[in-house]
């Protein structure tokens, strides 16, 4: 009774608990909350400064008293205390009490938010994890708390027919972990997770401006430089495409400012790329000889942020002799998959993990 009491109060939401974005969806509203996986708390104390995006822009500039963490940098949630504290404050950003009810009902209503909640987190997570998962929903509100793995809700987020007797391949590339997951009848039948995705490729944009040109870039530069001239493969009138990296001499110890093609670019993201796609061909190797020609037929289906990289699908497509397409909007499959769960307690009883 109570419970049915608080979900009147209660928004329903999806939460993709990603290694680089968290994402929250809040029934009847949307996605309401896009921002990084970034928190700052003071060293000492352990007092949280700031979540989200503006932590993120704190990252590499903090001073010696301040840390910013990613909890879930590598997919594995490295401070349960940062996490938990992270969660509770989207689902509190969310929850706002809708204030035309004060008018409606005579008495006060519960100042806790008492949502329902599905969190997709990354497969690799350990059931000591998943239950701190659980546990930091709980503390930070939810009176019910399930987890899907990534890919699974990747896959329906996508719309992917992952119920059905096929094998549905799907690929999430994010900011520490790629997943790839085949699934038939609900249920993963292969599944990988591998530490290495748009992190990765940022560190070797870092590396290659060492080792070339003596020139040591942040993290953020290299991520930006990703955005602008990233790409797995060759383009149109790439020669027409150039770039500015600003960094700092090793040798001088001054700011210098070189030009960098896509090609350069390219290479220093081989080795990365390589990694996924081998990693994607194991997948495909072994998964059961019915489910193959299935995807041979169907394709492969990429979401999350790395999937954006220019000339990923075609590489990964070329290599493999499979289609490969990126899902339509590839950054919000996983939290998009978390909500058509919450409309569908059918389909959660079926996927849920715990
Ligand atoms: P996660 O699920 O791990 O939080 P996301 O799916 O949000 O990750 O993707 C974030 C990653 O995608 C980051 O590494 C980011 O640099 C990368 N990314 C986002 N947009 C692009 C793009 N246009 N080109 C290449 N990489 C991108
Ligand atoms: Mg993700």
């Amino acid at each position: 009774m109570l419970n049915k009491l608080f979900g009147l109060f209660s928004h329903d939401i999806g939460i993709d608990l990603g290694t680089a974005n968290t994402l929250v969806y809040v029934k009847g509203k949307g996605i309401l909350i896009r921002e990084p996986s970034v928190v700052t708390i003071h060293k000492k104390t352990r007092e949280v400064l700031a979540v989200g995006t503006e932590a993120k822009r704190m990252l590499g500039k903090t001073p010696a008293n301040i840390l910013a963490v990613r909890p879930l940098r590598d997919g594995v949630i490295s401070d349960f205390y940062v996490a938990q504290k992270m969660l509770e404050h989207f689902i509190k950003l969310v929850h706002e009490l809708p204030s035309s009810n004060a008018g409606i009902f005579p008495f006060s209503l519960p100042k806790i938010p008492r949502p329902r909640i599905v969190l997709g987190v990354p497969s690799g997570v350990t059931s000591v994890e998943r239950k701190a998962v659980v546990d930091a929903a709980r503390n930070a509100g939810a009176r019910e708390a399930y987890l899907l793995e990534e890919p699974m809700a990747a896959a329906i987020g996508a719309g992917l027919p992952i119920e059905e007797p096929l094998g549905t391949m799907i690929v999430d590339m994010g900011g520490g972990t790629t997943e790839i997951a085949v699934i038939s009848l609900g249920g993963l039948v292969v599944n990988k997770s591998l530490r290495i995705a748009g992190d990765e490729m940022d560190m070797e944009i870092v590396n290659f401006a060492k080792a070339k040109y003596n020139l040591l870039l942040g993290e953020r530069t290299a991520e930006e430089i990703k955005f602008s001239l990233g790409n797995a493969i060759e383009f149109d009138k790439e020669n027409e495409f150039k770039a500015i990296l600003r960094g700092r001499d090793l040798k001088t110890g001054l700011p210098r400012s070189i030009e960098i093609a896509p090609a350069e670019i390219r290479e220093a993201l081989k080795m990365p790329i390589l990694t996924i796609v081998t990693c994607v061909k194991d997948a495909i190797e072994e998964t059961p000889a019915e489910l193959v020609p299935d995807i041979l037929k169907n394709g492969i289906t990429l979401a999350g942020g790395t999937s954006l990289l220019r000339g990923f699908a075609d590489l990964m497509s070329r290599e493999l002799k499979v289609p490969v397409r990126v899902a339509p909007d590839p950054l919000t499959c996983v939290v998009r998959g978390c909500a058509k769960v919450l409309d569908d307690s059918a389909l959660l009883a079926r996927v849920k993990i715990s």
